[in-house]
């Protein structure tokens, strides 16, 4: 009986591996015979997607493929040349389909097509493009596609934007699925980019005019503290909305297109706390929860409507729900063509938005409940690095897939991670790992994060990729134990890490096992130029080589400033261009502190002077050097 059911055993294990070898056999076998086909006349879209596919696909096969308009077989169809039907597929969208032994690719909108193609790029090709400068395109004699391939994608998101560095190519943000304009122009063959115009942000005090009538109508300025203001309009006052219809109409007959998929006029609160508070805005507010969105939602819906009527169909009007306004309002809702930005700002980021037991986030989480309840257009404002010391790692890298994914689920529609925008004067931690992740989790916020990242480790790091997971791993692990548990984006050095001895032995073999691991000179750099992040934060706060007991402490500290400039960094915080670099007391104070002590000031003197006196005791504490070998291991 037992040998029976071994033998069925065994059957079925030779059934199962010849099922699957005659799957892939069935599999459409794609190679350097095949043609892109697309139509006679071709519209731009249909154009560019079939270049680049074709172009492509040289690449894959080593041989020379060009688009042509007539194929009778083995062949993958472009636009209106593909019978892939996308009925009921939402704009922007596209679906590939294996068809009796063809490929065919459509899309919606005027992005989708090309977005299909270089989704078709990734699933059956491989190509990854990690940065602008890493793209992952492996040479074959031919690929594969399964026969009942039908893929069907609609964006989770309208719009999506970061700005961290690679994110700005625009190879890298087709591949990857970003189409905002502030950081990139695309070109319109491929759906182009979707755009703020005059102005991204904080643009009321221009729309309105406000200092323009700060002495003939003071009473459009805002009422603040018993005082009238041109920090912000009162949003009652009749005559302040006409002018800002006036401006945003005038602007979109000097800005508007036609052909884009969405334009967004902004009307955002200047960025201060100064709102207006006579009797007309208190008792509207009063009226509507007592929110001070009540007011500008009630403002921004009147805009909309006239820039409705007015015909701009692909046209939204933008609003902040950011500090006093990011409580929802009762009794009124914005309109369909209106968008509601709420930022992240007072956020912690090492807990997810939907952590329950972050009461930091619990608050936007109600906020953001609140407006998905009355608006079905929500995009969010959110941050993605440390804007007081951005050397250091940001231990964030936990929460951006989930984050995203609570955007998605609660009626977001467009999501703008603002990252460290200052990067190519400031690049020392995992800048690419993030602006990559973030571009993942934006065009699927449901892919497979942590393969994804394995692969961007391995294709950036080089072969040690398994160490840099670990230092990632370790700081995810270690941020904000010692503080209040919760991660601002101005988190201090000492605030956001606490390591031992030991882990901080463990992660400097991790960073030295990476580096030996290597292999071309890309790899080495971008190791070197991560790791700048780990020693700047044991530079801040004393640990391993830079530690007191340590009388090599000095030269390392100077060895990290000089490495940190050839590697271009020039600032080390938010708005502090070159302010570290004239540092008098480099090798004394903690390199968080650089900024801080210039040559004409009188506290850098007076520190610079025990600190030197302090150095000449330094022999006598070579007995510290000492426990400093015994703790840490160096030789
Ligand atoms: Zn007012
Ligand atoms: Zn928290």
């Amino acid at each position: 009986m037992k040998k029976s059911i071994s033998f069925i055993l065994v059957f079925c294990i030779c059934l199962a591996c010849a099922l699957t070898g005659y799957a892939a056999d069935t599999g459409i076998k794609i190679d350097g015979t095949w043609s892109v086909l697309m139509p006679e006349n071709p519209t731009s879209y249909e154009s560019f997607a079939s270049d680049k596919l074709a172009s492509a696909l040289s690449d894959v096969f080593g041989e020379d493929i060009s688009p042509v308009t007539s194929a009778d077989k083995n062949f993958i169809a472009i636009g209106s040349a593909s019978k892939a039907d996308t009925a009921g597929i939402a704009d922007n969208g596209y679906r590939i389909q294996a068809i009796d032994g063809n490929i065919h690719i459509s899309g919606t909108g005027i992005r989708g097509l090309q977005a299909g193609v270089n989704r078709f790029l990734e699933e059956f090709c491989g190509r990854k493009v990690y940065t602008a400068e890493i793209t992952i395109l492996p040479a074959a004699k031919s690929i594969t596609v399964p026969a009942d391939t039908d893929t069907v994608y609609e964006p989770y998101f309208e719009y999506t934007d970061t700005d961290w560095k690679s994110p700005r190519d625009i190879e890298y943000s087709l591949a990857n699925g970003l189409n905002g304009g502030t950081y990139r122009r695309l070109p319109a063959e491929a759906g182009g980019t979707v755009d703020y115009i005059g102005g991204f942000c904080h643009t009321i005090g221009t729309l309105c005019k406000t200092a323009d009538f700060a002495e003939s109508a003071p009473e459009q300025l805002a009422l603040h503290n018993g005082k009238r203001t041109a920090d912000q309009p009162c949003l009652t006052n009749p005559k302040v909305l006409e002018t800002a219809k006036a401006s945003v109409l005038n602007l979109l007959k000097e800005k508007h297109d036609p052909d884009a998929s969405l334009q967004i006029v902004s009307v955002t609160q200047n960025d201060n706390q100064n709102y207006c508070e006579c009797s007309s805005c208190k008792e509207f507010e009063a009226s509507h929860g007592g929110a001070h969105s009540a007011t500008m939602v009630n403002f921004v819906n009147q805009i909309a409507v006239a820039v409705k009527a007015a015909g701009y169909d692909n046209v939204a009007i933008d609003t902040f729900a950011y500090q006093y306004t990011r409580k929802a309002p009762q009794n009124i809702k914005p309109e369909e063509n209106v968008i509601i930005r709420l930022c992240t700002i007072e956020c912690c980021f090492v807990h997810t938005l939907d952590d329950p037991s972050c009461k930091r986030n619990t608050e936007l989480m109600k906020d953001l409940h609140d407006w998905s309840g009355i608006c079905k257009r929500i995009y969010v404002w959110d941050y993605t690095t440390n804007y007081a010391n951005t050397c250091i790692v940001f231990p964030d890298f936990n929460v951006i897939q989930r984050n995203i994914q609570v955007f998605y689920e609660n009626n977001v529609r467009g999501v703008y991670e603002e990252g460290n925008y200052y990067i190519d004067s400031c690049d020392t931690e995992f800048g690419e790992l993030r602006a990559y992740m973030i571009s993942k989790c934006l065009q699927n916020p449901y892919c497979d994060i942590g393969a994804e990242t394995e692969g961007f480790l391995a294709a950036y790091y080089g072969p040690g990729y398994k160490d840099m997971k670990k230092i990632i791993d370790l700081h995810i692990a270690n941020a904000c134990k010692l503080n209040s548990g919760h991660l601002s984006i101005g988190e201090g050095p000492g605030q956001s890490f606490s390591f031992s001895d030991r882990q901080i032995k463990e992660i400097d073999n991790c960073w030295l096992s990476a580096l030996q691991a290597a292999e071309t000179p890309a790899q080495k750099s971008n190791i070197e130029r991560s790791m700048l992040s780990w020693r700047f934060w044991k530079a801040s706060t004393g640990k391993g080589e830079f530690s007191l007991l340590n009388p090599e402490r000095y030269a390392e500290k100077e060895k990290l400033f000089e490495d940190m400039k050839a590697s271009g960094v020039s600032m080390i915080s938010e708005g502090s261009y070159g302010d570290y670099l004239d540092c008098i007391c480099v090798k004394y104070v903690p390199a968080n502190e650089w900024n801080m002590y210039e040559d004409d000031e009188q506290a850098a003197h007076v520190r610079l002077f025990f600190e030197k006196i302090l150095e000449s005791l330094t022999p006598f504490l070579a007995a510290g050097g000492l426990f400093y070998k015994l703790i840490y291991g160096v030789e």
